[in-house]
């Protein structure tokens, strides 16, 4: 996964944020008057909700140099700047509204890249705009059946509780199981059941029936994409890329050594 919060520095945005100190100092008294849809101006569509936000301020920068869990870095990014903070959202769901909040925040930035034409090997800098490839797939839970198995999937209910469950993991496979089962909301017609029995039933499950399970989930689960174009100067010979696996995905200087 490109999306690692946990390297984040925010010295990018130094401009954009002195530039919204100013203006809060000027406006302070007004600041507190100013209805909930003004201060989050800006909304998309997940997966059925409407999830309404805001760019990043001066604090947020201050609450991420703060944070000492990565759950507590999520909340100064992304959390904080929604008009709902207990909005549960899944972590493709967090990765894509964290871009729409990173591409509101700094409308005008360019990430360079320098790529190496796969047709005359010639080298040159590409420019990415990720408001332009920034693209989304909303789908539509259904129900998941396979053998003797039904189970209904939902969107996440509980932000704290997803945070904690998935903020420690480090192997991605387990991440995507257990994020899989907290999107569950009835098992072979039983609701009342804990993440660590699914986890038990998934672990004994036949790795044919396992397969076809995520192979359905996988088709119905939001999932976002990041595919942009460069054009070789020389030859005009046009390279696909899928910029979440290039490594310097980010600018920078955001995810500097830092130390945060
Ligand atoms: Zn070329």
């Amino acid at each position: 996964m490109a999306i690692d919060t946990s390297k984040i520095d925010l010295s990018e945005i130094q401009t954009l944020s002195e530039v919204q100190k100013t203006e809060t100092n000027e406006t302070d008294k007004t600041v507190k008057n100013i209805p909930k849809s003004q201060e989050f101006p800006f909304e998309l569509e997940l997966q059925g909700r409407t999830v309404k936000f805001r760019t990043w301020k001066v604090k947020d920068k201050e609450n991420l140099i703060k944070a000492k869990t990565n759950y507590d870095k999520k909340k100064a990014l992304v959390f904080n700047c929604l008009e709902n903070p207990n909005e549960a959202l899944d972590y493709l769901e967090y990765e894509y509204v964290l871009f729409n909040i990173r591409n509101k925040s700094l409308p005008n930035y360019v990430t360079k890249y320098v790529i190496r034409c796969s047709n005359c090997g010639t080298v040159y800098n590409c420019n990415v705009h990720f408001s332009d490839i920034l693209e989304k797939n909303d789908r539509k839970y259904t129900e998941i059946k396979s053998g003797n198995y039904s189970i209904k999937v939902g969107n996440i209910k509980n932000q704290e509780f997803y945070e904690n469950m998935i903020m420690n993991i480090t192997d991605n496979e387990q991440k995507i199981l257990i994020d899989f089962i907290l999107h569950i909301t009835e098992f072979n017609s039983r609701i009342d059941f804990s993440a660590e029995e699914l986890i038990k039933i998934f672990d004994s499950m036949d790795i044919e029936t396992f397969e076809d399970i995520f192979k359905q989930w996988n088709s119905m689960r939001f999932s976002y994409n990041t595919i942009g174009y460069c054009t070789c100067p020389e030859c005009d010979y046009e390279d696909r890329f899928d910029f979440k696996d290039v490594d310097n995905f980010y600018p920078k200087s955001w995810f500097n050594i830092g130390g945060i």
